[in-house]
Parts: C-alpha cells; sequence; structure tokens
C-alpha cells in the first residue's frame, strides 16, 4: 500500500535502522522502544494485521517466528517476548502486519 510506513519502511522511502533482512522479511528498531532491545519483524508484503492472514500467508508467518529466533541468537538475548497487537482495542497502531521483538541482551545493556 503506497500510504502504508512499515511498506515505505521495506522499500527504503522512509528510514530506519535495520537489523535483518532478506527477501520476503524485514526487522528494524523501534522507534518509540519498549525494552532494551526492541524490534520490529515485518513482512515485505502488506498486511494489515493477523485478522487478514489467508491460506498462502502460512509459511510467511512462520518465517516472521524463524527471524525473531535468529536475532535473538544473533544479539544473545537470554530472553525475550514476542507481541503482535491486533486491531485499534488490541493496541494496534500501524495497519501493517509486525511482531515485536522485546528483550534484554548483553550487547544491548549499558
Ligand atoms: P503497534 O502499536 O501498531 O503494535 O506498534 C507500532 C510500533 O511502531 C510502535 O511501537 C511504534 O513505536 C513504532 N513506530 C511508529 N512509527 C515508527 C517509525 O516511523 N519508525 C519505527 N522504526 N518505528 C515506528
Ligand atoms: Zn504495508
Amino acid at each position: 500500500m503506497d500510504s502504508c510506513l512499515f511498506c515505505k519502511i521495506a522499500k527504503k522511502e522512509v528510514p530506519a535502522d535495520i537489523v535483518y533482512e532478506d527477501d520476503k522479511v524485514l526487522a528494524f528498531k523501534d522507534i518509540n522502544p519498549k525494552a532494551p532491545f526492541h524490534v520490529l519483524i515485518v513482512p515485505k508484503k502488506h498486511i494489515p494485521s493477523v485478522n487478514h492472514l489467508e491460506e498462502v500467508d502460512k509459511k510467511l508467518v512462520g518465517e516472521l517466528f524463524l527471524v525473531a529466533q535468529k536475532i535473538a541468537k544473533q544479539k544473545e538475548l537470554k530472553g525475550y517476548k514476542l507481541i503482535i497487537n491486533v486491531g485499534r482495542a488490541g493496541g494496534q497502531i500501524i495497519d501493517h502486519l509486525h511482531l515485536h521483538l522485546l528483550g534484554k541482551g548483553p550487547t544491548e545493556l549499558p
């Protein structure tokens, strides 16, 4: 979608601190972190929310979780939380599917 912020970040039209990228998935630091380590993992395909997932997206959703695992390992996070907000009442502000990865890690601590 032309007006979608995360689509613009995926197309490099809006800058972001990118921590992981492949052909289908992008991960970048949250602009307003709620943990010492807070990244957003997004599919490059525009999917508004979990409520909009279709059968064809099954593999892509799995890849988001595998990217979370990969980043956590690379950043040596001891533990982490994965959060997906769905809909305004669920706390979703940006209408492009994203997985919040929140953690504390030796590489991010003061
Ligand atoms: P939501 O509430 O939709 O689950 O999460 C949206 C997240 O996107 C928020 O944590 C917010 O801080 C983050 N965010 C909003 N605008 C930007 C931006 O322009 N760049 C980055 N990197 N993160 C953003
Ligand atoms: Zn989008």
